[in-house]
C-alpha cells in the first residue's frame, strides 16, 4: 500500500504551483533561473548589495536561518513549501564573495543552497512525523498528532531540530563556502548555533532519533521498534527535494 505520505505530497504540489505577487516560484535550471533573478553579472551587483549582508547576519543572530528563509508544511491550509527571502540570498551570496573571493555566481548557487537544504530538513522531519502517525495507529496508539504535539511544545522553535537543519546544510556545503558559513551560524540563538556537536553521520542520526521519538514515548518504549530515524529518509527520491515547492520571497 502506498503510504499516506506521497499522495498527500502530490496533491499538494499541484495546488501549490501558482505564483502571487509577493512570491514567484523557483524553476529549473536552477542555475540559470538564480541568474536571470538576480542578474549577478552587473559589475556593481557587490557594491549595490552591500546593505543586505547586514540584515541578513543581523537576522541571523535576532532569530536564526527563520528570519531569512522558513517552510509552511503541507498540513497547512496556504500555500506549502519553502519560502526564501530574495534579500537573504543576495546577503550570503555578498558574505561568501567577499570572505572567499570565488566568481559571485558560485557564491550565489551556494548561498540559495544553504537555505534551501535547511529548509528541507525541515520537510523531511514533517514526513517523518506523518509516518509516525501511521505507525502510532497501526500499533493502536493513541494520543495527539506528533507534529502539531512538537511544534506545541517547543516554542519559539525546537532546538535540536534547528541544530540538526543548520548541520545539515553546513556540513554538505562545499570547502570554500563553509568556514565562513560556520562562522556566521555560529552568531545564531540557542539551538541554531549547536550544529558542531552533530557532525558525524553517528552523532546526526541519534539525534534524529531522538528528535522524532519525542513526541510519541508509547512507540518509543515499544520493544519492537528500532531506529526510528529511518524515517527520516534523507535519500529517498521523493522526499529528496524534487518534489517541494520552492518561492523566492520579494523581501
Ligand atoms: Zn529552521
Amino acid at each position: 500500500m502506498e503510504s499516506r505520505i506521497f499522495s498527500q505530497v502530490r496533491g499538494n504540489v499541484q495546488e501549490a504551483a501558482s505564483s502571487s505577487g509577493d512570491y514567484v516560484p523557483v524553476e529549473p535550471p536552477i542555475d540559470e533561473f538564480l541568474l536571470r533573478q538576480f542578474e549577478i553579472t552587473n559589475p556593481r551587483w557587490l557594491d549595490e548589495n552591500r546593505w543586505t549582508a547586514d540584515e541578513t547576519l543581523s537576522g541571523i543572530r535576532q532569530g536564526g536561518v527563520e528570519t531569512l528563509a522558513w517552510y509552511t508544511s503541507f498540513r497547512s491550509a496556504q500555500i506549502w513549501g519553502i519560502f526564501i527571502r530574495r534579500s537573504a540570498i543576495k546577503g550570503l551570496t555578498y558574505q561568501f564573495a567577499t570572505k572567499t573571493g570565488e566568481p559571485p555566481q558560485h557564491c550565489l548557487r551556494a548561498a540559495y543552497k544553504v537555505l534551501y537544504r535547511h529548509e528541507l530538513f525541515h520537510f523531511q522531519v514533517d514526513c517523518a512525523y506523518l509516518k509516525l502517525d501511521e505507525l502510532a495507529a497501526a500499533h493502536s496508539l493513541s494520543g495527539d498528532d506528533p507534529y502539531l504535539q512538537s511544534r506545541k511544545s517547543n516554542k519559539p522553535w525546537d532546538d535540536l531540530e534547528e541544530a540538526l537543519a543548520n548541520a545539515r546544510s553546513l556540513y554538505r556545503t562545499r570547502r570554500p563556502f563553509r568556514p565562513e558559513l560556520t562562522r556566521i551560524l555560529k552568531t545564531s540563538p540557542h539551538g541554531y548555533r549547536d550544529f558542531g556537536k552533530y557532525r558525524s553521520k553517528q552523532d546526526f542520526m541519534a539525534a534524529v532519533d531522538q528528535l522524532i521519538s519525542q513526541p510519541h514515548v508509547g512507540l518509543r518504549s515499544n520493544p519492537g521498534l528500532h531506529g526510528i530515524s529511518a524515517l527520516v529518509d534523507l535519500e529517498d527520491s521523493i522526499l529528496n527535494g524534487q518534489h517541494v515547492p520552492v518561492y523566492l520571497v520579494d523581501s
